[in-house]
């Protein structure tokens, strides 16, 4: 499938293709979208940004739309609020005009206007696990009638710890159900649930998912920490557009916002201590522009997707390789290029040249911006460069 207009679709869901601008499909598009919309179950690998969303949304609301029984019929399992929140907002994009209806189910929210949502007619749920445990435990939603699942980002949601609910959920489902999997890695445990839980599947492996982006610039700078808020400071005066701060932890990135705030700069930030109404106004201001900066913590972040983010900081080393790998994935995504900078301690060079093997990448050795135009000044006028 080179053409979306090739597919199968009602339209439409052809004409909200066309009017959102999507006409060629992505590889991961092409090859999963056409067994889906045959009914075979999915097993996909694909690195971020290569647009999963539209590859499992598509053929469910071809598959919702073409059905007009009552009740859910499809499930979208998400390992965070916010990539829910997201799914849903992509989802219901493309559903304009489609008399499918979507319901979120997400912890941190209030509950009776998510159960309000379900009950008026919602067709296709997207949740996180445990809140969907939860209505399933308190008998608050039936998913008898369902004939869809999808596991996104399985293997994150199996590194949180989710595998008791989702093995509850999966068992509330028909037995008949389609199941759509997707996944950075198949690592065991998510080859166990592959295993156990879908059938005779289509496998879809695109390109390298434990290596960034090519489009992404990787920079890294040798910073000791007191000097790090400098840096950044110069990066954000030399560079434009949109960045996105990764701190370890959400002290840190509480203190990293405050510091930017008082230089002047607009900055929210999105981590685990946060109330789910404020880390969803921060990713909002963060999407329209009211802030420049948003520092997140890695659980926090994951799976975020926010057009036009120029720019990633590792202000603190990820814990893991595979937390680079996601991190850098939030830049140059959909063909975009980007920039990733990571700022590394002297102390921490050893962690550079693993991350350097482990991932098969070579960050590019950059100076402090402001170090260089001190320099540059001191030569011009013959004073040395201030401390
Ligand atoms: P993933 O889940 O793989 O990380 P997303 O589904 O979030 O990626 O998609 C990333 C971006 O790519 C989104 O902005 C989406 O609108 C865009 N996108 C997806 N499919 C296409 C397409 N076929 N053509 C153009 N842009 C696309
Ligand atoms: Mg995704």
């Amino acid at each position: 499938m080179t053409d979306f207009s090739q597919l199968n679709l009602s339209s439409v869901l052809r004409s909200n293709l066309t009017k959102l601008g999507f006409v060629t499909p992505t590889p991961v598009q092409a090859q999963a979208i056409p067994p889906a919309l045959e009914g075979r179950d999915v097993v996909a690998t694909a690195q971020t940004g290569t647009g999963k969303t539209l590859a499992f949304g598509l053929p469910l609301l071809q598959m919702l739309s073409a059905n007009k029984t009552p009740g859910i019929r499809a499930v979208v399992l998400s390992p965070t609020r916010e990539l829910a929140l997201q799914i849903d907002e992509a989802i219901a994009r493309l559903a304009a005009g489609t008399n499918v209806r979507t319901a979120v189910a997400v912890g941190g929210m209030s509950e009776t206007t998510q159960l309000h949502r379900i009950k008026r007619g919602a067709n296709l749920l997207i949740a996180t696990p445990g809140r969907l445990c939860d209505f399933l435990d308190r008998r608050l939603v039936n998913l008898s009638q369902a004939q869809a699942v999808v596991l996104d980002e399985a293997d994150r949601m199996l590194d949180m710890g989710f595998l008791p609910s989702i093995k509850e959920i999966l068992s509330q489902l028909p037995s008949t159900r389609q199941t759509l999997l997707f996944s950075a890695t198949i690592e065991k445990s998510v080859a166990k649930l592959v295993e156990t839980y879908v059938r005779n599947p289509v496998r879809v492996a695109i390109g390298s998912t434990t290596k960034p982006v090519d489009q992404v610039d990787l920079h890294v700078y040798e910073v000791e920490t007191d000097r790090k808020v400098d840096l950044l400071n110069g990066l954000l005066r030399q560079e434009q557009g949109a960045f996105l701060v990764f701190a370890r932890t959400r002290h840190g990135a509480d203190r990293l916002a405050r510091h930017l705030e008082r230089a002047g700069v607009k900055a929210e930030r999105i981590h685990g201590d946060r109330s789910q109404s404020q880390r969803n106004n921060a990713l909002l201001g963060f999407k329209k522009g009211t802030f420049r900066v948003l520092v997140a913590t890695d659980v926090a972040a994951r799976g975020i997707h926010v057009d036009g983010i120029a720019h990633v900081v590792n202000y603190d080393l990820p814990q893991a390789p595979e937390d680079f790998v996601h991190r850098v994935g939030r830049t140059g995504r959909a063909g975009a290029r980007g920039v990733a900078s990571t700022f590394s301690t002297r102390s921490e060079r050893h962690e550079i040249r693993r991350i350097e093997n482990e991932l098969k990448i070579r960050m590019v050795r950059r100076d402090h911006p402001g170090a260089a135009i001190s320099a540059v000044r001191a030569q011009s006028t013959g004073l040395s460069p201030r401390p």
